[in-house]
């Protein structure tokens, strides 16, 4: 029935450690939701090690999959379509074809989409992506999770300043997304990240997030763990305000964790040692602290 909780989650999988679908699912879990991972790709490790290996899934895999779960008559059990890292425009295009079946079997279905294309001025998914994520799949979403680099790209605009971060939303807002949040932006003051969340006919919100660790240090795994807590937290008429702030709550408990485990100069860790603490934050993740709060702008 369409009371339940339940996520189809369609993201990357890695055998050792946290991104993708390894981060989404304990989390959703945990915070009461059945999670059904379909991996667009498996690999050893995530991208950012010396190397890694694994079999990337094809469009064709996907439709197979999925037909399997339409013939037992399974589609009205989702209350959640959840995406994030897909390494090939046909298989993105392929998904828009299931969330239309998906939406047709349960009208109130939520779309989560994480468009992961890249960071930091620069693209990790072949360029193909960028079209079909503006023009097919972002005006079919309800929620989204862009950085400050995706934003841009998909807009078209670059953000010099926080009047271009309101600007971007209202581009997404007139392409009917209801809920766009930018879990990260340059925008802060020095040593701080700058969050923004707008929703269509609801609050326009920032958060400002000291930066942990040393200069250098970064996290792998952040950005999808934000969009499933963002899922979880945002359900069910819950606030969005609160939703927002118990989000980045539980990514500050996982990062400080992670980081008290880390060597004294932290910002020379290896991919292996900047690997979440993800178990051991069980009780971050079901009751998180807001030490952060919003700014209502
Ligand atoms: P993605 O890279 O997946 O597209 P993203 O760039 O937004 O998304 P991150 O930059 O990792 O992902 O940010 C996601 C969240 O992780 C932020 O909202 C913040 O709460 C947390 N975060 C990431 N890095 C740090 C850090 N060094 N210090 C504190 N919080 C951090
Ligand atoms: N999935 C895979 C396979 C990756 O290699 C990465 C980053 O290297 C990610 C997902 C994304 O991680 P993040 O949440 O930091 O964007
Ligand atoms: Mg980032
Ligand atoms: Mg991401």
């Amino acid at each position: 029935s369409t009371t339940e909780k339940r996520v189809l989650s369609i993201q990357s999988s890695v055998v050792f450690g946290y991104v993708g679908n390894k981060v989404a699912t304990y989390p959703l879990q945990l915070l009461g939701f059945d999670v059904d991972p379909l991996n667009s790709v498996q690999f050893s490790n995530h991208t950012g090690y010396k190397c890694f290996n694994g079999p990337v899934a094809t469009e064709k895999e996907l439709a197979d999959i999925f037909e399997g779960l339409k013939g037992n008559e399974l589609l009205s059990h989702y209350s959640h379509l959840l995406t994030g890292y897909i390494g090939n425009p046909l298989f993105l295009r392929q998904v828009g074809v299931i969330l239309k079946q998906m939406r047709a079997a349960n009208p109130k279905l939520i779309y989560v989409c994480d468009p992961v294309m890249g960071d930091n001025g620069s693209m990790y998914v072949p360029k193909e992506l960028l079209p079909v994520y503006r023009d097919e799949i972002i005006p079919l979403a309800d929620i989204i999770t862009p950085n400050q680099f995706e934003v841009e790209m998909l807009t078209g605009k670059p953000i010099n300043d926080e009047a271009g971060i309101w600007q971007a939303m209202e581009w997404f807002h007139e392409r009917k997304i209801k809920t766009v949040v930018i879990s990260s932006s340059d925008l802060g003051q020095p040593g701080m990240l700058r969050a923004f969340l707008s929703q269509l006919n609801g609050p326009q919100l920032a958060i400002d997030i000291p930066k942990q660790g040393d200069k250098g240090l970064f996290f792998t795994g952040t950005g999808d763990l934000f969009a499933s807590l963002f899922l979880a937290h945002s359900y069910d008429g819950q606030d969005v305000c609160e939703a927002f702030e118990k989000t980045v709550a539980t990514l500050q408990a996982v990062i400080k964790r992670t980081v008290d485990a880390l060597p004294t100069q932290n910002g020379a860790a290896t991919a292996c040692e900047r690997e979440l603490k993800l178990v051991q934050s069980k009780a971050e993740i079901e009751q998180p602290k807001v030490l952060l709060k919003a700014q209502r702008i």
